[in-house]
């Protein structure tokens, strides 16, 4: 059966068709620059990408030309053999506990968390518009980024602040990259062969968060009301004192927006070193001893080793340290001197072993904490919640 796996963007829309339940990939592609008149169509053909480049004004066009390319290039004979479509979305607030299959109503409910995430659930709505008018008879199913950290407690999840910005704006943690999270700590837990297992993940992208996983459950996790909180990132700061938006606001003449924009795009990787968003630039700039670079490493390392210190504090142990994205699933030395930094757990790097990529285990085997590479896949994720809501 293929199942569609849909991430959409303000001007971008990522999709990946998989046959399931064997969750194999049949194509993937991306449409770029939506709204242009010279916005990028890319589609995987027999392992080769095929680029078009052309006018697409909305994600309508974009859809249509997604499942028209589909026909084109022989990957499907007729629209029919798509069974489901699952939408990546950002925000499900406290309303998704779970993935949704979509309505009219989850529509509307989705679109009442657009002030927790204004940058991102109008953008999936659009996505899930497209795909229900092009496709009206197949199954849609959304999977949030935030459900999986719903099992987050109070203590967790609430800021100390006036308990009333919880109770009447949702001021709280959601946490993000749900799906990655669970896909990840789901694997350790079989590869640790204990379903009670103690985990952490860093998912360590350009975005990148820190998740704590007691027996498959999210027990806390590094980004809060917005993906801003946490550890640092490709351009992100990570936690400040919220002090600084006042003090930068009147230093540099800028609107709370403007300076929230600086922690947004300016700051992390790029703020510190100078140099890049690009944890390949940090480490070559950190190789040749620029001074900036080796800053926003060690910075980075510390600030992991910081959360990693505090969940194993709050679990009562740790058992794996799990290293996923971008950066976890191909920066060596990134791994190295995180799992150095928290060497006290009990923790041993088997350097040969860490230099390598794929799923493994990274760590001695006399490692009382285990070190991981687990290669994410939230495609597969959104396909699986797909067919289980989808009752195929
Ligand atoms: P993501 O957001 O998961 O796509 O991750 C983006 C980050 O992963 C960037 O900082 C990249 O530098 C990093 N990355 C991707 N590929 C590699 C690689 N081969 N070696 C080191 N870092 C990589």
């Amino acid at each position: 059966m293929k199942i569609m796996a849909v991430n959409a963007g303000s001007s971008s829309l990522k999709f990946q068709l998989l046959e399931m339940p064997e969750e194999k990939v049949i194509t993937s592609g991306l449409v770029e620059r939506i709204g242009y008149d010279n916005a990028v169509f890319t589609i995987k053909v027999n392992g080769e990408k095929v680029t078009v480049t052309q006018e697409i004004l909305d994600h309508k066009v974009a859809v249509h030309l997604v499942v028209e390319g589909l026909i084109k290039h022989h990957i499907i004979s007729s629209l029919d053999e798509i069974k489901g479509v699952g939408h990546r979305v950002v925000q499900g607030g406290e309303i998704f506990k779970t993935s949704a299959v979509i309505t009219d109503k989850v529509v509307e409910q989705i679109r009442s968390l657009n002030d927790l995430a204004p940058l991102h659930n109008p953008a999936n709505i659009t996505g899930i518009e497209a795909f229900r008018k092009a496709l009206p008879e197949v199954v849609q199913v959304a999977v949030f980024d935030t459900t999986f950290h719903q099992t987050m407690s109070e203590d967790a999840y609430l800021y100390a602040a006036p308990y009333e910005w919880y109770k009447n704006y949702g001021v709280r943690k959601y946490g993000f990259h749900g799906t990655s999270h669970q896909y990840v700590s789901e694997r350790a837990t079989k590869l640790l062969n204990n379903p009670e297992a103690k985990v952490i993940v860093c998912h360590l992208g350009n975005g990148a968060s820190l998740c704590a996983v007691k027996a498959g459950k999210s027990v806390d996790t590094s980004m809060g009301l917005t993906p801003l909180e946490g550890i640092p990132m490709g351009t992100r700061s990570g936690n400040v004192d919220p002090a600084v938006l006042m003090l930068i606001a009147a230093k540099e003449n800028k609107t709370y927006a403007e300076v929230l924009d600086d922690l947004n795009k300016r700051s992390g990787y790029l703020g510190v070193s100078g140099i890049s968003n690009d944890s390949r630039d940090i480490v070559e700039g950190m190789n040749k001893g620029d001074y900036r670079a080796t800053l926003a490493h060690k910075i980075q390392v510390k600030r992991i080793a910081d959360y990693i210190g505090s969940y194993y504090v709050y679990m009562g142990g740790l058992d794996a340290i799990c290293f996923t994205a971008g950066i976890g699933e191909n920066a060596p030395e990134i791994r190295r001197d995180v799992l150095n930094a928290v060497k006290v757990l009990g923790i041993t790097v088997d350097p040969v072993q860490n230099q390598l990529r794929g799923e493994r285990e990274i760590t001695t085997k006399d490692s009382k904490v285990k070190g991981f590479i687990i290669p994410t896949n939230e495609e597969v994720m959104i396909a699986r919640e797909t067919i289980r809501l989808g009752k195929f």
